[in-house]
């Protein structure tokens, strides 16, 4: 069965999703395909008051289910019952999330959709076997470590991986025993609301996880300083985490996970297998289009390689099938929005103007939608913003070093330190600059997440504070207490 599909065929539920029922809300942000340009929805924004009634009927359903109670296998249960249903309504949530992101519909299903449920299903794992401790301490008592779920969670997703991205936070924050209230961002809302909609239909009780649309500054910030939200998760730019670390400084104290941006770089080295690490670079760079937190933006290089690892590149960025994301030939993937895609074409210009060169690329593709040509930067000022701002799109700049210590200090950045990728067949190098890198996931000889969840994920530096995925992330949606009985 063809995979394509008509846009023009699909509902989507325009309204917020709170106590397990639909509220339904109409004006808002306008939202345009991005495949087409074609305006499609509003993405209405819940002010204070509507985030107050989501962060009650998470109160009430914890109060009332006994979801955080009861046996913990019962929370792995439902957990997986809900996985079953996402597998079954796979195509549905993968024509709404084709046609308002920048997704594939052939990736979804293929990616994102089994991802997501894996992670959902990684995470009800935790739930039944992560306890507490039991510690020493003088023979006349007995100490403990316990641990317990915080209540209410918040959490806030962004666009570029809606669905995952989403199980990131719910995933954990559910199979510690917490109930969530989430917002997606205003780009992406709809499949991620519809996915809320079918924890409901696969037994979860109702309110236990709430889905408010809008903005940052108004939902997000709501959702973020309100005083019944225990802990926030929170995924997206470095300037949205500071402004969420302001804003939950202003109204109070709470933990937080902040999963930012990053400019990562990947260093080849002369003696890597050359076809083998041009091939991870590209894919690092063209995935999604360059719009990956973890996108190796940085090509760092090995003089006298340079030449062939950039014809490696070149080639593979020739040949790209740009295209609709309803079509499953498209293999390219659209920028998310006019306002993302003018960002980018003025960095590149900005750069080209002050002497870079590009190889290829620099421009947008000519053909309807937002889509950027893959692109390679070189001659580059150091302090290029080219090389300095994470552009999040399919633009990669190559700078060239001579020994460990220059690719060293080329791999650093100052603000960034989210993952770095390293190419060499040389084990004690690959051990010793692993170690060496300033980044929160090192790569060696591959470049990209895998669908390994136990590595935990996040950045060093302003890339972000905690880690998502891994035994950490569940660990994080736990607050613990610690227990001395005299005996
Ligand atoms: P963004 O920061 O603009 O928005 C992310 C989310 O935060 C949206 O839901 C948005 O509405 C909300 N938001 C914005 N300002 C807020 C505020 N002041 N208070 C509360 N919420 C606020 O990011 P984006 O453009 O959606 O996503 C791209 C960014 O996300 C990139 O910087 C990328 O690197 C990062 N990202 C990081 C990871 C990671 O794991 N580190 C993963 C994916 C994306």
């Amino acid at each position: 069965m063809s995979l394509s599909f008509d846009p023009a065929t699909i509902a989507l539920p325009q309204a917020h999703f709170i106590g397990g029922e639909r509220i339904a809300a109409s004006d808002g942000i306008a939202l345009h395909r991005p495949s087409d340009c074609v305006a499609y929805a509003d993405c209405p924004v819940a002010e204070a008051d509507l985030v107050d009634r989501a962060v009650a009927a998470a109160q009430t359903a914890l109060k009332t289910s006994g979801w955080s109670t009861a046996r913990p296998r019962e929370r792995l249960n439902a957990l997986h019952r809900w996985a079953d249903l996402i597998e079954a309504e796979a195509v549905t949530l993968a024509r709404m999330e084709a046609l308002a992101s920048t997704r594939p519909i052939a990736e979804l299903l293929k990616f994102d959709i089994p991802v997501t449920i894996e992670q959902i299903r990684f995470f009800a794992e935790f739930a039944d076997k992560e306890g507490g401790d039991l510690v020493p301490t003088a023979s006349d008592s007995v100490g403990f470590i316990a641990t317990e779920p915080y209540g209410v969670v918040g959490a806030i997703t962004p666009w570029n991986f809606p669905l995952s991205m989403a199980a990131w936070k719910l995933g954990p924050a559910l199979a510690a025993g917490n109930a969530v209230v989430l917002k997606p961002s205003e780009m992406t809302p709809f499949a991620t609301l519809y996915m809320a909609e079918l924890s409901v239909k696969a037994g979860l009780p109702a309110g236990l996880i709430n889905i408010v649309l809008g903005d940052g500054r108004t939902t997000g910030a709501a959702i973020t300083g309100h005083p019944g939200i225990a802990k926030v998760s929170f995924t997206g730019s470095t300037g949205a985490g500071s402004a969420i670390m302001e804003n939950i400084a202003r109204t109070g104290v709470k933990p937080m996970t902040l999963e930012l941006g990053g400019k990562s770089p990947q260093l080849v080295f002369a003696d890597a297998d050359i076809a083998q690490a041009a091939g991870a670079v590209a894919r690092g760079i063209m995935a999604n289009a360059g719009q990956a937190c973890v996108a190796g933006s940085r090509l760092v290089v090995e003089a006298s390689v340079a030449e062939e690892v950039v014809g490696h590149i070149l080639k593979i960025m020739s040949d790209i099938r740009p295209g609709p994301t309803w079509d499953e030939a498209t293999g390219y993937a659209p920028i998310i929005s006019e306002r993302q895609l003018g960002r980018m074409a003025s960095i590149v210009d900005a750069a080209i103007a002050r002497g870079a060169r590009a190889r290829t690329g620099g421009q947008a593709l000519d053909r309807e939608g937002y889509f950027y040509a893959p692109t390679l930067l070189e001659g580059l000022a150091p302090d290029s913003p080219a090389i300095t701002e994470e552009i999040f799109g399919p633009v990669l700049t190559v700078q060239t070093f001579r020994d460990e210590d220059e690719a060293m200090a080329l791999a650093d950045h100052p603000t960034y330190g989210l993952c770095a990728g390293l190419y060499t067949r040389d084990l004690s190098r690959a051990l010793r600059l692993s170690n060496r890198l300033q980044a929160g996931t090192v790569w060696v000889n591959r470049y990209g997440r895998s669908r390994d969840h136990i590595l935990p994920t996040g950045g060093y530096k302003q890339s972000g504070l905690g880690k998502d995925l891994g035994r950490e992330a569940y660990l994080a949606n736990r607050k613990s207490k610690s227990i001395l009985i005299a005996v």
